[in-house]
């Protein structure tokens, strides 16, 4: 089928790539003239595993191509997804001026019949400002046209994108229109061969799943964080405590692990219009507002960590960071958890020495230079001559550091783990103290 994808993020670009990958003809439209310049030379503006020699292969094969015309990607495609950016507004609403914008540009060029579908994430209610938007375009232009708008929230992680796209655990298609249905059945129909994946209901409902979705991810995180604040403090570890719940499997092993605040694009600011959409209509939203609350303060419990280890402050000290990006195998900061540390370690007056395996170009691009951040090549680079070591982000090579070489070098000794990537007492046994998150015996 010939498909048009609005935005080329990690959402758009993924399900573009993948939809070529099974054999659509696909043209991506973005805004952003350099980003699409490089992918049309085949440079990946994100760092997603697997994605980058399946673009360029596609590309070659002429199924994915890269725009700024959006006229002309309108023509092409008999399926129109919006994939753009739906940021927080200043109240934490979702912000809809990109979406909306795709809308009227839809709205402004398209020719034919076509299905609207929309993949952002967007508060319900907002297909029927699409379809509003649209029409009014079209009215504008003094023409008449069949269109339908669905909702088809993605639910794709950052950092196994090309995987979770490749192989869904579910297709959510929200409409009301049996044709819309079809057509999508059969766009989607080489990722549904196994076992039926498609769950198919009303555009709302379907705009309300993926808040749900997100929202309970976000609320398991913060209940472990909470449980992990009581742990330190009456003497439990909390990783004894989450082996103990996981194998329930009405719990389950996912989503419990204790650490230093859910970051990324999707957790912050989804839990947060979530909230003020129940507001709009009346419902006080008690426990999604713990759970942003919960969050926040964790974000600050890694400094929290120095300051009562370094009872004078930290002005002076030399702290590396391991790990910038919200999570691993992904180059996205976006609200991570890193930058609240890195702030406040600055406030304080220290200076950071960070390493990232892929988010150093990201970091650079949001920090500039300053005299008190040093953004490292190695991980090893980062402990030269640093005073501690802070670890933010669960990357894999993180996990097995040699703790006598660890002790040699930091000066003072000390490791706060913001992932409870440590045995506690492998580390205290090489020299060095040891802070993880919700480790009362630590304390
Ligand atoms: P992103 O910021 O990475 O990418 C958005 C892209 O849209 C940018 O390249 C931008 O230039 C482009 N854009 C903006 N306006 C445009 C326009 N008028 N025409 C064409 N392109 C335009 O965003 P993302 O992370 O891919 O997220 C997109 C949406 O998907 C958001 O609503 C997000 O909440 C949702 N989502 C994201 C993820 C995720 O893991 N990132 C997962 C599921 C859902």
């Amino acid at each position: 089928m010939r498909v048009t994808i609005f935005g080329t993020g990690y959402v758009g670009l993924v399900t573009g790539t993948c939809l070529a990958e099974v054999g659509h003809d696909v043209i991506c439209v973005d805004i952003d003239n350099a980003k699409v310049e490089g992918l049309n030379r085949g440079v990946i503006p994100i760092y997603e595993p697997g994605l980058e020699s399946m673009v360029k292969a596609n590309h070659a094969s002429g199924r994915l191509n890269f725009t700024t015309d959006a006229a002309a990607a309108i023509e092409h495609g008999d399926v129109v997804f919006i994939a753009v950016g739906t940021p927080p507004d200043e109240d934490g609403s979702a912000d809809l001026k990109y979406v909306l914008a795709v809308a009227r540009t839809i709205g402004q060029h398209v020719q034919r019949a076509v299905v609207v579908v929309n993949k952002s994430t967007v508060p319900v209610g907002t297909a029927d400002k699409v379809r509003a938007t649209i029409a009014q375009e079209l009215a504008n232009r003094r023409t008449t046209l069949v269109f339908d708008v669905v909702s088809n929230p993605e639910f794709l992680k950052e950092g196994d994108a090309v995987n979770d796209c490749m192989r869904p655990d579910r297709i959510v298609i929200g409409t009301d229109s049996a044709q819309a249905l079809e057509k999508l059945k059969r766009l989607y129909a080489p990722f549904n061969r196994n076992h039926e994946r498609i769950v198919a209901m009303d555009v709302r409902s379907a705009e309300l799943t993926k808040y749900a979705a997100n929202a309970m991810l976000a609320t398991k995180i913060s209940f472990m964080n909470e449980m992990a604040c009581i742990a330190e403090q009456v003497g439990a570890d909390i990783e004894h405590v989450r082996q103990g719940i996981g194998s329930d499997p009405r719990i389950g092993w996912h989503f419990i692990y204790p650490g230093a605040g859910y970051g990324g694009s999707c957790f912050p600011k989804d839990v947060q219009a979530l909230a003020w959409t129940a507001q709009q209509y009346g419902c006080n939203p008690r426990l999604l507002d713990a759970v942003e609350a919960v969050n926040a303060a964790q974000k600050q419990h890694l400094f929290e960590l120095m300051q009562r280890h370094f009872p004078d402050g930290v002005a002076g000290k030399t702290v590396a960071v391991w790990g910038l990006s919200f999570k691993p195998n992904t180059d996205d900061m976006r609200a991570a958890s890193s930058r609240t540390l890195l702030a406040q370690l600055w406030e304080a007056g220290a200076r950071v020495q960070a390493f990232d395996p892929e988010a150093t170009q990201e970091a650079r691009r949001i920090f500039g230079t300053r005299d008190d951040l040093h953004l490292c090549a190695t991980a090893s680079e980062a402990l030269q001559d640093a005073d501690a070591l802070v670890v933010v982000t669960e990357w894999k090579q993180f996990r097995s550091p040699d703790f006598g070489k660890l002790a040699r070098t930091l000066k003072d000794k000390v490791v706060f783990d913001g992932r409870n990537l440590y045995d506690p007492a492998e580390v205290e046994a090489a020299g060095l103290a040891y802070y993880g998150i919700g480790r009362g015996r630590s304390l």
